[in-house]
C-alpha cells in the first residue's frame, strides 16, 4: 500500500477546544500533538459555572452564530459544524444532552463534567 504523507499538525494548549479539534481531524490525514503546559489536559471541563455545565446552546444558526463578535468571521466555521452537529458528535461519543429551559445544552443529569473529559480523551486515545 503507497504510503500517504501525513500533515503534521501542533496544537497549543489542550483545553476544551484543542481536544474537539483534534478529535475531530481524521489520523489518517493528520499527525497531532497537543501541547499542555499543566500536567493534564482540559481542566476547565471540570469546573462547572452556576447553572451547570452547558455545552453549547440550542437556538436556531441565524440567531447563534450572532453571538459571537464579528459574527461574519466565525459563522461559516459554525455553519459547518454547528451546535447539533456538536450534539450529534457527543452521542457518538456516549455523551448524551438535553436542552434544558434556557435552551442551553447539558449533558444529562447523571453525566459529570468529568466524564465528558474521559470521552474526549478516550477518542483522542483510540486515534
Ligand atoms: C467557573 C467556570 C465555569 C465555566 N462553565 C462553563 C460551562 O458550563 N460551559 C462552557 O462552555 N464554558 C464554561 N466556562 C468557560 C470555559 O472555561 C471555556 O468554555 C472553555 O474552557 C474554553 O476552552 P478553550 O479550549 O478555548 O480554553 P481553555 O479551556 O482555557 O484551554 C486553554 C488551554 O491552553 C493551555 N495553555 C495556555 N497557554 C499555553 C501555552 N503557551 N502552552 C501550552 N499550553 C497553554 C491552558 O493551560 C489550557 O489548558 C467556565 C469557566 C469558568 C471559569
Amino acid at each position: 500500500m503507497k504510503d500517504v504523507k501525513k500533515l503534521k499538525i501542533s496544537v497549543i494548549g489542550g483545553g476544551a477546544s484543542s481536544l474537539l479539534l483534534a478529535a475531530l481531524l481524521k489520523p489518517t490525514k493528520f499527525e497531532i500533538s497537543i501541547f499542555e503546559k499543566n500536567s493534564a489536559l482540559g481542566r476547565k471541563f471540570l469546573v462547572a459555572g452556576d447553572g451547570g455545565f452547558n455545552l453549547t446552546h440550542s437556538e436556531e444558526i441565524k440567531e447563534f452564530v450572532n453571538r459571537y463578535h464579528p459574527s461574519k468571521f466565525i459563522a461559516p466555521s459554525i455553519k459547518k459544524f454547528s451546535n447539533e452537529d456538536l450534539r450529534n458528535y457527543l452521542k457518538s461519543i456516549g455523551i448524551e444532552t438535553y436542552v434544558g429551559s434556557s435552551k442551553r445544552v447539558f449533558p444529562l443529569k447523571e453525566i459529570k463534567p468529568i466524564q465528558v473529559l474521559n470521552a474526549f480523551e478516550n477518542e483522542l486515545k483510540k486515534k
